[in-house]
């Protein structure tokens, strides 16, 4: 279930929405970012830790929302950490969240939920050795949100930014501009990415052009209240286009139907 993207660097896809847990190692300690999804997927990425002889050092939540929260007895009682404000989320929206991880999760995990501390940098000790980290903090998709820089591997963490399955979703709350502010600080990290890994999505060399595509929906549908990209197809994106498109037209204060072409 692990594939390693680049020597060092471990990616598992889960079977909801292709969401992703990246694994960060020396070969013995290991750095887990969004470790996700579905209770039996958590149990396996704990197995495969252990199979492979590695100890959890820390772990890293991009971050507040329920599927980037999770954690598992498995990793150990390694300190989880994340940028302030995803920390203050985590514990101010904890009911929510816990209500979208449904009914059937299981308690033990729901308790472990969100258990992230809020820091400026990954300490050392939570880092496999040879292995630097540079948290680029932003507000797109969500207040506090934080991807991850691999200046040695060149890889690009970018939690729920730069999907190729996905479109840019800069909503609770309905917060464009800060999106459009966190794609620009990514647009240097995207241009030296060898890789993107993205929360939802497939890992990619294409950093740069995802995040040309980025901005290209967000701009054609403030432009003229539509945008070709095909990601509009893919499965839950019709309605969060549909929400963006309802955005633009109340902050422009039009009906929805008035800005089209506009
Ligand atoms: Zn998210």
């Amino acid at each position: 279930m692990l594939h390693e993207v680049t020597p060092g660097v471990l990616v598992a896809t889960s079977r909801r929405m292709s969401t992703t847990s990246t694994i960060v190692t020396d070969g013995e300690t290991a750095l887990l970012v969004d470790p996700t999804w579905m209770p039996d997927e958590l149990d396996s990425l704990a197995a495969a830790l252990a199979d492979r002889g590695l100890s959890v050092a820390g772990g890293f939540a991009t971050h507040a929302h329920h599927d980037h929260l999770l954690w598992h007895p498995g990793f150990g009682p390694a300190p989880r950490w994340a940028s302030v404000t995803t920390e203050r989320y985590a514990a101010s929206e904890r009911d929510g969240l816990v209500e979208n991880l449904g009914s059937d999760f299981p308690p033990e995990l729901v308790d472990l939920m969100g258990r992230v501390t809020g820091a400026e940098a990954i300490p050392a000790s939570s880092l496999p050795h040879g292995v630097d980290v540079e948290l680029v903090v932003h507000d797109g998709h969500a207040p506090g949100h934080t991807a991850l820089w691999l200046p040695r591997q060149r890889v690009l963490i970018a939690g729920d930014m730069l999907s190729d399955i996905e479109l840019p979703l800069p909503f609770w709350p309905d917060d464009l501009p800060a999106y459009l502010a966190a794609l620009d600080m990514l647009a240097p990290y995207a241009d030296q990415a060898s890789l993107v890994i993205p929360g939802h999505g497939t890992v990619g060399g294409d950093a740069a052009a995802r995040l040309d595509a980025d901005r290209r929906y967000l701009d054609d549908v403030q432009r003229r209240g539509s945008s070709d990209d095909p990601r509009v197809r893919n499965p839950g994106m019709a309605e969060e286009y549909a929400h963006l498109q309802r955005l633009v037209a109340e902050s422009s204060g039009r009906a929805p139907s008035d800005s089209m072409g506009g």
